[in-house]
């Protein structure tokens, strides 16, 4: 079982708090995925036997491209792979692509889940985040997606805005839950650097609101999602049954996957690669055939620190026999006092953030993690 990652590396316009990998500069785009063709290509043996089960359009904005350059990659991967017939095939894609005529193209052309960026479905909080798209394109669209027939679907909604309070957020929760959404990823705003929303906070133009407002929108989703069925499988992912994305939980759980396109990362179980972040070098290394990426083999140190950091953010937490360095015992004090406190438990052989425990996952990983003199 493997995934196969592909990244679209073109935005409309910037989003304020974003910093993935993308360019605004259309002009170059058919050189681009022309390349992008070419490294699936070469790659194409790295996956050995393994059948991919998993296929996931990400950005960027995979939504940008023509219907039919996403059916060109899906049949290219058919093509070089062994494709799942069952395979989970998602699609990353805003508000403000999403037509019925685009919706029939990519359920023909194989796509079976979508993912939409829709982040608020507040014309203010749009704008302030610099998206693309405006309310009523996020109210229709996830009215088309809701009917289009896809295996799954599931929406990006952002909490923890300036001034947010748990009435608005309520709201927002509300729209999509009506809508009977099979799966959402929430994610509270973070300041990342080198973005213009760090800019603007630096600037004193934004001001970023307390951890106490965060941290009850976090608790009001989380109690939300319950009530409405939908399961806590990773902090940032909520599903209902048979709706949990097949690829991400593959990425969590160490499985290999090859990932396409400027800035995307690899992993075949050993080896961490991760290509240039730069339009223009990946085209131009791809044509001449020189290097485009870095890599290093991971370390039991780096392994271990990785099973602790994804695997405590999903509810199936970390499997304590299979972490290759003893991080309970080196840094048993902490591990105690995360117990005591009720923020992680010990559950069949396995390490779980508890309810209270989700608010600091990163920190209590942080605080398991081994280095190489613990060796
Ligand atoms: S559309 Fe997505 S990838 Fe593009 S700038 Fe906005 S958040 Fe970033």
């Amino acid at each position: 079982m493997a995934g196969v990652y592909i990244h679209i590396p073109f935005c409309r316009q910037a989003c304020t708090y974003c910093d993935f990998h993308f360019s605004t500069n259309q002009a170059h785009q058919d050189s681009v995925l022309d390349a992008m063709g070419l490294e699936l290509i070469r790659r194409s043996k790295e996956l050995g036997d393994a059948s991919v089960s998993t296929i996931y359009f990400g950005g960027g904005t995979p939504s940008l491209l023509e219907p039919d350059r996403i059916a060109a990659f899906i049949q290219q991967a058919q093509d070089l792979f062994r494709v799942d017939r069952t395979a989970e095939v998602t699609l990353e894609a805003n508000p403000d692509d999403i037509t019925q005529e685009r919706l029939d193209a990519w359920l023909d052309s194989g796509i079976t889940r979508i993912s939409m960026g829709t982040q608020s479905f507040r014309e203010d909080r749009l704008r302030f985040m610099g998206r693309a798209h405006t309310a009523a394109h996020a109210l229709k669209s996830i009215e088309l997606i809701a009917k289009a027939g896809f295996a799954s679907w599931t929406i990006d909604l952002i909490y923890g805005l300036p001034g947010m309070d748990l009435a608005e957020w309520d709201e927002q929760l509300t729209i999509a839950l009506d809508h009977g959404m099979p799966h959402l990823s929430a994610y509270c705003l973070t300041v990342e650097p080198r973005t213009a929303l760090a800019h603007q906070v630096q600037k004193g133009q934004v001001r970023m609101p307390e951890d106490d407002a965060q941290s009850a929108q976090f608790d009001r989703l989380i109690d939300r999602m319950e009530q409405a069925g939908l399961q806590h499988y990773e902090i940032s992912n909520f599903a209902r049954e048979g709706h949990l994305s097949k690829h991400n939980t593959a990425y969590w759980e160490g499985v290999p996957y090859l990932g396409i396109g400027p800035s995307a990362h690899s992993f075949d179980g050993k080896v961490r690669r991760w290509n240039v972040a730069n339009n223009a070098r990946y085209t131009a290394a791809l044509a001449e055939g020189t290097p485009y990426f870095e890599s290093e083999e991971l370390t039991a140190t780096q392994r271990t620190n990785e099973r602790l950091m994804t695997g405590l953010r999903t509810t199936r937490g970390v499997e304590i026999p299979a972490l290759e360095i003893d991080a309970l015992r080196i840094n048993s004090s902490a591990f105690q006092s995360h117990v005591s406190n009720g923020h992680l438990s010990v559950t069949d052989g396995r390490l779980v953030l508890t309810k209270a425990g989700r608010h600091f996952a990163d920190r209590i990983a942080s605080d398991l993690f081994v280095t190489d003199d613990d060796r």
